[in-house]
């Protein structure tokens, strides 16, 4: 739980995450090969549970129908189950009536599972930016109360800089950004899969450190991260993009060991609805 006292003297708190996918291959069915997706995830919830904590893990939908178990084991450990979209598309692939479908769709699949009605939801890839802004009015309608989906930095991919990472509400929506640190001219993502694989781990571990002094730190990590005998493969989103594709299976051997050593660290930690719940900052920004 994020306690305020604790908050104020160390910062953060942590907002652990686990973005609960498959490695989605070139022909967007999971790839062959790959460790079992409940296998992944068991790794993670032994690593959550030896730091004491409980994280949030946005799921998709298609995994809900395809692993029942896994979500719901991951449920009764305590960790939050919210929306990941049902098969994990980003948002230029949407329009206004095609995300609401899309997440309705994802919803229904959880709740299928005897679980609570997810309360938050992540844009795949972070893909969240100022061409589908209006996807904030969408998530209200459709009864949730945060969204974590923009990476505020130019990244290859996705990116919304602009938006700044102070989290903040749009159209009724708590949008909690990926928290990012300037190194140099770059805004660098932290306590963000691939990112935090790549960089030497004190770098990472500090810029965890720079980013918790602000606020919450937002990030995420996926099963497959964690997957160091996973062959490489191309994924549905880099198909033509060899070099990033590439940087997806870098030091994947030492990252449940990296992650474990953060959460172990003392830090204070809290899901995202409960963080969501008690923020306190800025009730209103602009978000265009
Ligand atoms: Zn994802």
């Amino acid at each position: 739980m994020c306690d305020r006292e604790d908050i104020r003297a160390r910062g953060g708190p942590l907002l652990p995450a686990v973005d609960l996918e498959e490695f989605y291959g070139v022909d967007r069915r999971p790839a062959a090969g790959a460790t079992p997706l409940a296998e992944l995830v068991e790794s993670l919830l032994e690593v959550f549970r030896a730091g004491g904590v409980r994280a949030t893990f946005f799921t998709v939908g298609e995994v809900a129908r395809t692993h029942p178990s896994v979500v719901v084991r991951v449920a009764e450990h305590g960790h939050e189950i919210a929306c990941h979209g049902d098969r994990h598309l980003p948002m230029d692939r949407f329009d206004e009536s095609a995300f609401a479908d899309d997440l309705r769709a994802n919803r229904a699949a959880i709740e299928a599972l005897g679980l609570p009605a997810p309360t938050g939801f992540r844009a795949p890839l972070m893909s969240l930016d100022a061409t589908c802004a209006w996807a904030h009015r969408i998530l209200r309608e459709e009864g949730f109360a945060y969204s974590s989906s923009v990476l505020p930095a130019r990244t290859p991919q996705y990116g919304w800089p602009e938006f700044g990472s102070a989290p903040r509400e749009c159209a009724g929506v708590l949008e909690l950004p990926a928290s990012v640190v300037r190194v140099g001219p770059v805004l660098v993502p932290c306590f963000a899969a691939t990112y935090y694989r790549l960089l030497p781990e004190f770098v990472a571990r500090r810029l965890v450190r720079i980013a918790a002094r602000r606020g919450a730190v937002v990030g995420y990590v996926h099963p497959w991260d964690v997957d160091a005998r996973q062959p490489r493969v191309r994924h549905a989103e880099l198909a033509d993009r060899p070099l990033l594709n590439r940087l997806l299976f870098v030091r994947r051997g030492s990252m449940r060991a990296r992650i474990q050593s953060l959460l172990t660290d003392g830090w204070p930690t809290a899901t995202y609805r409960e963080f969501a719940r008690t923020f306190t900052g800025h009730p209103s920004g602009r978000c265009r």
